[in-house]
């Protein structure tokens, strides 16, 4: 691993620690229950703003072979929602850009080819680009071709050598993750036609703090997006922001379209007047975040050891990246919280990384009545208080921990 010294989008050195999540085991990196007790790698968790760019990123470069070696093959489809979301996603663009046999749209990060197959249902060309080897096969079994690789400017020039050009590319939820993001950057220049749309969906960093969502902050996201901070990183390229629409995915994201012609739209204007407005572009607006950061933490700690001083039994909801890092942040381990409960049954068995906390089946809450159980899922809290509906009637009481820590 190695500390950034400069910014990944415009080389400055001059960086600032806004955020200090302490050090941290891969978010990700659930626990054998054999190693459990044994040392775990751990990384500092800390976010750097830019004073030249404004872009905001995590301190640490972690080698991909750590990062994705112990990721289980994700296949989109399995996703319900995210279905509905695509498909409606795709025929809007093939109405809005009138695309037909003649165009090509090609979609980075395409996974098991969910969203490109709803154009080749309407007999528009396709190409997906993927790394992963399972969901690129998977893709190419319901007839959407896709190139395993890593999208950068050398794969882009070998499919413009091939004679292509994308009339419409689409990259949703990848521009967060990829470290070199000027080469990524740069593959879209090269591949895009010159009246040709690129698309971008990523999480909003301003709905991540206006969420206090400090706990979607993990080392596989390497940057969090404003469009002051994206603006430069476009134009270095020849790009264009053109639009923008904000769209309730993932906690708040942001579906941007660039383009090789300048041309904003009146909402995109907006947008990025009102970042502006709230100082999005200097430090101040990050150290406020900051600061509630560490109350969430303070709070959470004590009013958790309190319950336990007090003889109460604590278990916890959503054995997830975000559960993992909060509980880490909070140094809230397995001496406090009995277990995590997790409906994926893959995970229980396992333990929670950087803690010794033990997943169970969430069958186990009624079985064993805790006292209280913390919500680490707390966006869906309303869902998973209604699923438990007979643990509350039984006495059973919740802890929400954002964007303050409270008893409900
Ligand atoms: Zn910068």
């Amino acid at each position: 691993m190695t500390r950034l010294t400069h910014c990944r989008s415009c080389q400055s050195p001059r960086l600032d620690m806004i955020l200090d999540l302490g050090r941290q085991p891969l978010a990700n990196a659930l626990v054998e229950p054999a190693h459990v007790g044994q040392p775990e790698d751990t990384f500092p968790l800390e976010v750097l703003f830019c004073q030249d760019c404004s872009l905001v990123q995590v301190s640490e470069t972690i080698p991909p072979e750590i990062l994705f070696g112990r990721d289980y093959p994700y296949f989109s489809s399995f996703l319900p929602a995210l279905l509905v979301h695509s498909r409606e996603h795709a025929l809007g663009l093939v109405e809005q850009y009138g695309l037909g046999p003649r165009n090509l749209v090609v979609e980075v990060a395409s996974n098991d080819g969910y969203l490109l197959k709803n154009f080749v249902e309407k007999g528009i060309p396709v190409l997906g680009v993927d790394p992963a080897q399972g969901p690129a096969e998977a893709a190419r079994k319901i007839g959407v071709e896709t190139l395993q690789a890593f999208f950068n400017a050398t794969t882009a020039h070998a499919l413009v050598a091939e004679g292509k050009r994308a009339d419409v590319i689409l990259a949703n939820n990848v521009l967060a993750h990829v470290e070199d993001i000027n080469g990524f950057v740069e593959g879209f220049a090269i591949l895009l036609a010159d009246n040709g749309v690129a698309e971008f969906e990523f999480p909003y960093l301003r709905d991540l703090i206006d969420a206090c969502a400090f706990d979607t902050i993990y080392h596989e996201h390497v940057f969090y997006y404003s469009l002051t901070a994206l603006e430069p990183l476009f134009a270095r390229h020849g790009l264009y922001l053109n639009d923008v629409q904000r769209i309730d995915i993932h906690g708040g994201s942001l579906r941007l379209t660039v383009g090789k012609k300048p041309g904003k739209t009146a909402r995109l204007e907006k947008l990025i007047a009102e970042e502006a407005e709230l100082g999005m572009g200097a430090p101040a607006y990050y150290e406020k975040f900051s600061r509630q950061v560490a109350k969430v933490r303070d709070d959470l700690r004590k009013l958790i050891q309190d319950l336990v001083s007090n003889g109460k039994r604590v278990a916890a909801y959503g054995a997830a990246a975000k559960g993992a890092t909060l509980l880490n942040y909070a140094s809230l381990k397995g001496d406090v919280i009995s277990y995590v409960v997790d409906r994926n049954v893959h995970k229980v068995g396992k333990y929670m990384p950087g803690l010794e906390i033990p997943i169970r089946s969430v069958e186990t809450l009624m079985q064993d009545r805790p006292d209280y159980l913390l919500i680490l899922a707390w966006n869906f809290g309303a869902e998973i208080m209604a699923q438990q509906k007979a643990y509350a009637d039984a006495g059973g009481r919740f802890i929400l921990p954002i964007p303050s820590p409270a008893i409900v």
